[in-house]
């Protein structure tokens, strides 16, 4: 028989390690403080290896029926000048946090998984206790306080899949999903608290006046509803070996959104934990065994996407160093490059 194992957060990585313990026969309940579906700050982006753990899962074909696209394209603006549409080097999936999240959810109770909604886990995260209880909030990073926006709207004509817009104080990712629907998300930096965002929001996630953003943005139907934002991100990589508490996911380590890659992370740790955790479960690892060896395989796998991608959001906010990568992204090889080395 095995051991319940207790997962804190119903996000993509506490969904993903419910429903892979679920087909193993582990018992697993998932206690997750809001209810579904809801919005995300999210650019709804899937790309990179978490493609491959949700096929692994079986979880693809399911994704596509719960309204997922395909991205095979993407381009790129600032104020630099324009990188026309190009074939992304592997295609990414897209999806809205709102279906994607609330699909997981049902996959996990329909295997037999005990979900427990709008319920805060406030115990302690001991053995048998996983942390998938996302990021950890952090109000001011380096003298800067990053913030992340998200609105979905209508009436938008893209160049491509996904449109990246690099804006002076962050930059702005427009995916496409099927149906017509954008999403629109963007990761901001201030240096002083921003009071006022409930009403401004819609200029940060327009751009300067002269920006293609802007055009893009002044003929859309927004959806209201569909607005969200999260403050106080922390985007400095942490190593799981230095962990104690067995974390998944943005309860992990974040990687910068501008890589489309955190929830291919979520995916991967999420698969990652499952063999040991299911030792332990099943009385054949200690948890302090079962935890290490999860951590050690998932610094492994993510050290060096995110050496790549914290070297790339610093260069972001120093002008110089955006302008001149974003002359050699104009290069092919530089481009895959940087794809690759960053998922
Ligand atoms: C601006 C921005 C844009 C992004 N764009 C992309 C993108 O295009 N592609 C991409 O791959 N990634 C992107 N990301 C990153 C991606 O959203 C995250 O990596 C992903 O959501 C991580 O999933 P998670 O399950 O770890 O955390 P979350 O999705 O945050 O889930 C954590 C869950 O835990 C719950 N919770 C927290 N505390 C408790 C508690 N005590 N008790 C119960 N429940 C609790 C929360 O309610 C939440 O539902 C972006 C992030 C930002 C900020």
């Amino acid at each position: 028989m095995a051991d319940c194992v207790t997962i804190v957060g119903g996000g993509l990585a506490g969904l993903m390690l419910g429903i892979g313990l679920r087909q193993r026969g582990v018992p697993a309940t998932v206690w997750e403080v809001g209810r579904y579906p809801r919005h995300r700050v999210c650019g709804g982006f899937i790309s990179g290896r978490g493609q491959a753990s949700l096929a692994r899962l079986g979880l693809l074909a399911g994704l596509v029926e719960a309204g997922a696209g395909t991205a095979v394209s993407a381009a790129f603006y600032s104020g630099e000048g324009r990188i026309a549409a190009r074939p992304l080097p592997e295609s990414a999936l897209c999806i809205s946090r709102f279906r994607l999240d609330q699909w997981l959810a049902r996959e996990f109770q329909r295997l037999g998984g005990e979900l427990r909604v709008g319920t805060r886990w406030t115990g302690g995260y001991g053995e048998g206790v996983v942390r998938a209880a996302g990021r950890r909030p952090e109000p001011v990073a380096d003298g800067w306080r990053m913030l992340g926006l998200k609105v979905h709207a209508r009436g938008i004509a893209l160049d491509a899949d996904l449109e990246m817009h690099f804006v002076p104080n962050g930059y702005v990712g427009l995916c496409r999903f099927p149906g017509g629907e954008v999403n629109v998300c963007g990761l901001f930096r201030s240096a002083v608290p921003v009071p006022d965002l409930a009403q401004r929001w819609r200029e940060w996630l327009s751009g300067p006046a002269d920006s293609t953003l802007h055009s893009r943005m002044a003929g859309a139907q927004i959806d209201e509803d569909s607005f969200c934002s999260v403050a106080g991100l922390s985007l400095s990589p942490h190593r799981a070996t230095d962990r104690t508490e067995w974390c998944i996911g943005d309860a992990l380590t974040m990687i910068p959104p501008m890589t489309g890659n955190g929830m291919s992370m979520a995916f991967e740790s999420a698969e990652l934990a499952l063999d040991p955790l299911e030792r332990f479960s099943r009385h054949q690892a200690s948890w302090s065994e079962a935890q290490q060896e999860y951590a050690r395989a998932c610094d492994n796998t993510f050290r060096v996407r995110l050496r790549w991608a914290a070297w790339l959001q610093r260069a972001y906010f120093i002008p110089a160093a955006r302008t001149a990568l974003f002359v050699a992204a104009r290069s092919q090889r530089c481009w895959r490059g940087l794809f690759e080395r960053t998922r």
